[in-house]
């Protein structure tokens, strides 16, 4: 890879990494890129990246490197390639790993004089593609001041939550603690409001001018369950790690839960139902094809090939 140390290094390129890669390189920045899949860097490549050789190359050449990845053995494994550094100093580490895990890589890297920036995102693909994220910051203020411009490039507004590495990281927990359990309340309440014979626009409307609403029937509710597009964007299976995380971190903290349990066995159905890579709406079906009632909107109950209930395969 040619490059210099003003290139900004970008690994992980899926649903959240491309798009926000996407928006480093539309704000004019030099952009190196990698990922296991290789198709995912041509794509990227094509829209004018440049393949890095792997991790070790880029910590050679970038001064900053972001992450997106899957699972926190997947940002262990990268990090540990980077550790022999060059031109690296700051890591900022946008996936969902939880506080504990940026210990371990603020452990890793640190005595390699590589800052770690705590910086995971909410929003969805959607709000990547649109730079309209909200992103949640923790780090040393001179490790944010150097990660500043990319950063701003990609967020829609970004929240500087503390000076610790790990504290983003509970931010974004209890983001989606919150999230997860709104979206399963939902699915739950409107497939029993349907099959007791409500009509699926009048319900959410009604729900949407009312105290029940919340982001899921605010947004992906009509975006993709009415019109059965079940095209939110992002796999399910994400969550059940969220949710695992979220949990452990209560553990630790000795703070009881109750409904996080209970949600996480209720998206562990869904994903046995519909699959880990099933599109993050699709975790009403299994409830719809239990109760024989489907949440769409008129408008697509009409269509011809309108989706009927049961796995998305079938
Ligand atoms: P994804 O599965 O679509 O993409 C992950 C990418 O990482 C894939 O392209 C994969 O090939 C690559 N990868 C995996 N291991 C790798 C390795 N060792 N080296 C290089 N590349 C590797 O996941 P996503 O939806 O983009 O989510 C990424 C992170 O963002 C996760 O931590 C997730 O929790 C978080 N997040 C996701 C969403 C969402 O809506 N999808 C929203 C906010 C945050």
């Amino acid at each position: 890879m040619d490059g210099d140390q003003d290139t900004i290094g970008f690994i992980g390129l899926g649903h959240m990494g491309a798009a926000m890669a996407e928006r480093l390189l539309a704000s004019g920045r030099g952009l190196a890129v990698h990922d296991l899949d290789r198709a995912a860097v041509e794509r990227m490549v094509a829209a004018g990246a440049k393949a890095a050789a792997g991790p070790e190359d880029m910590a050679r050449r970038c001064s900053i490197v972001f992450l997106c990845l899957p699972s926190p053995e997947a940002s262990r494994a990268v990090c540990a390639q980077m550790q022999a550094g060059g031109a690296l100093r700051v890591v900022v580490e946008t996936s969902t790993v939880g506080p504990e895990s940026i210990r371990q890589l603020v452990a890793s890297l640190d005595s390699h004089g590589v800052s770690v920036l705590d910086a995971p995102v909410s929003g969805g693909p959607r709000g990547a593609r649109a730079g309209t994220l909200s992103v949640m910051v923790s780090g040393a203020a001179e490790t944010l001041q150097a990660a500043i411009g990319p950063l701003q490039a990609i967020a829609g507004k970004l929240f500087h939550v503390g000076s610790e590495p790990g504290l983003a990281q509970v931010c974004k927990l209890v983001n989606n603690a919150i999230s997860a359990a709104g979206m399963m309340a939902a699915c739950e309440a409107t497939v029993l409001g349907v099959k007791a014979g409500l009509d699926a626009d009048v319900l959410l409307d009604a729900i949407n001018a009312g105290s029940g609403r919340n982001a899921a029937t605010m947004d992906k509710f009509p975006r993709s369950i009415l019109t059965g597009s079940f095209d939110y964007g992002g796999p399910m299976g994400l969550m059940l790690k969220d949710l695992s995380l979220f949990i452990d971190l209560a553990t630790s903290a000795g703070v009881h839960n109750r409904l996080a349990p209970a949600t996480l066995a209720a998206w562990q159905q869904a994903v046995a139902y519909s699959g880990p890579e099933a599109d993050y709406s699709e975790v009403i079906r299994y409830m719809e094809a239990d109760a024989g009632a489907e949440v769409r909107a008129r408008a697509a109950n009409a269509a011809p090939n309108s989706t009927t209930t049961g796995k998305p395969d079938e």
